[in-house]
């Protein structure tokens, strides 16, 4: 399922819409480039993964693994997303039509055929993907109840920094000398995909991480002490 949902429509948290999975695997093939895995995917995917007897001690393995980077700005911003593999560029961990990490799968997933858009009010506008029909038959969900459990509030926490953090990072990376540029990028995956333990809670480290890449990015941006960064 794809990262930006085609043709969505709003839906209230009151609404039922008629939805039954048929575990068809549709939504799961030709997602090349399309699945977003971000730093809290990667963290529970990470520690699920090694319980089933992977040898996984960090981010890094499981990006480097199961995704790949995309670059969204030549500044160097960018976020990773699934490997898909065949051809029909079926997401890494389809097998038989299943999704071989049900209880880890990344949040765009869980969403499926749901997502969410952050609101300037700092809440979160739902949409529902109308891309396929087959499955708008069978069954009933609440949008709300949907949400409620598959939009956990760790998520929830997570993409509201996440979402306040990124414009500043992103105008940052722009401000970086190009002699600079290689160092600021490299702190900046460090920071912010790679240096989480994960034997401690993580939005604390993500906190703690964001606003260490911010003071780091300012200091090589020349921009230390300036309002608004
Ligand atoms: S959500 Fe829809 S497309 Fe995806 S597996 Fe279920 S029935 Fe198939
Ligand atoms: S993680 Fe699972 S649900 Fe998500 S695209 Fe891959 S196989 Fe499908």
């Amino acid at each position: 399922m794809s990262f930006q949902l085609p043709n969505t429509r709003p839906v209230s948290s009151s609404e039922r819409v008629n939805f039954h999975c048929k575990c068809c695997g549709a939504c799961c093939r030709h997602v090349r480039e399309t699945v977003p895995l971000d730093t809290l995917d990667a963290w529970r995917l990470a520690k699920y993964l090694r319980g089933r007897g992977e040898p996984i001690d960090n981010l890094d393995t499981v990006f480097a693994k199961y995704a790949e980077p995309v670059i969204l700005h030549e500044s160097g911003f960018s976020m990773f997303m699934l490997k898909s593999t065949g051809p029909d560029d079926a997401c890494i961990f389809l097998k038989d039509n299943r999704c071989t990490i049900q209880q880890a799968k990344p949040r765009a997933c869980r969403l499926y055929p749901f997502s969410v858009e952050p609101t300037p009010d700092g809440r979160y506008k739902y949409l529902l993907s109308l891309e396929r029909g087959h499955h708008f038959k069978g069954g009933q969900v609440q949008s709300g109840r949907w949400m409620k459990h598959n939009f956990l509030p760790e998520d929830r926490e997570f993409m509201r920094m996440d979402m306040s953090f990124a414009p500043i990072i992103a105008l940052l990376l722009g401000k970086v000398p190009d002699a600079e540029r290689k160092r600021a990028i490299i702190m900046y995956l460090w920071y912010k995909f790679s240096d989480y333990d994960l034997g401690k809670p993580f939005l604390e480290q993500y906190r703690k991480n964001i606003s260490s890449l911010i003071s780091q990015l300012q200091r090589l941006a020349g921009t230390e002490g300036q309002n608004g960064r």
